[in-house]
């Protein structure tokens, strides 16, 4: 069995273009299990050779839901628990938002560990995205562009430790 990786991260910074950037046109494995797992999407990775089971989650994508635990739908709670690695999204060119620190919050209580990937990190736009997201504890981030398919080498060696 392959290992499992999850996508996390607020709205819009980019999850899903790189879920469809690693799975590549192997994508499709759509799980429309209902409940739980309404919107998880899953499928094979190939990242470089290195090969792994990624999940996108949209489970803190419930804008009526107010409270944190709200938010975490439980597709997205199971997706971390059931993951060796949670690769944690944001949006550089935005810089933190509260619901990033949120997320980063909830995240640095959880047993699974964390890369951080600094998305839409393509040109200049980024450079003080970069910067702060070094607040949020997890170490260096990693730049990436989700769209270009910058940053993959690096993505590469962040993962390698936990297939
Ligand atoms: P999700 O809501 O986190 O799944 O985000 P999506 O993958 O749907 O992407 C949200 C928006 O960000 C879309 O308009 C994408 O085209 C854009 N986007 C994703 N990756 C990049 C990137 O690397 N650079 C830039 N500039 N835009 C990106
Ligand atoms: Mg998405």
């Amino acid at each position: 069995m392959l290992p499992n990786i999850a996508i996390i991260g607020r709205p819009n910074v980019g999850k899903s273009t790189l879920f469809n950037r690693l799975v590549g046109k192997k994508l499709a494995l759509v799980d429309d299990m209902p409940g739980v797992t309404r919107d998880r999407r899953e499928g094979a990775a190939n990242l470089l050779g290195l090969e792994f089971n990624i999940v996108d989650t949209a489970g803190y994508e419930d804008e009526d839901a107010k409270s944190l635990p709200g938010r975490m739908r439980k597709q997205t709670e199971m997706a971390v628990a059931g993951a060796e690695l949670a690769i944690f999204v944001i949006d550089g060119r935005a810089g933190l938002t509260p619901l990033d620190e949120e997320i980063a919050r909830w995240l640095r209580s959880a047993k699974t560990p964390v890369v951080l990937l600094v998305n839409k990190a393509e040109g200049k736009a980024a450079e003080s995205g970069i910067l702060e997201s070094y607040a949020l504890g997890f170490g260096d981030p990693i730049p990436f562009s989700a769209e270009h398919g910058d940053g993959m080498a690096d993505l590469f060696q962040a993962i390698l430790p936990y297939v």
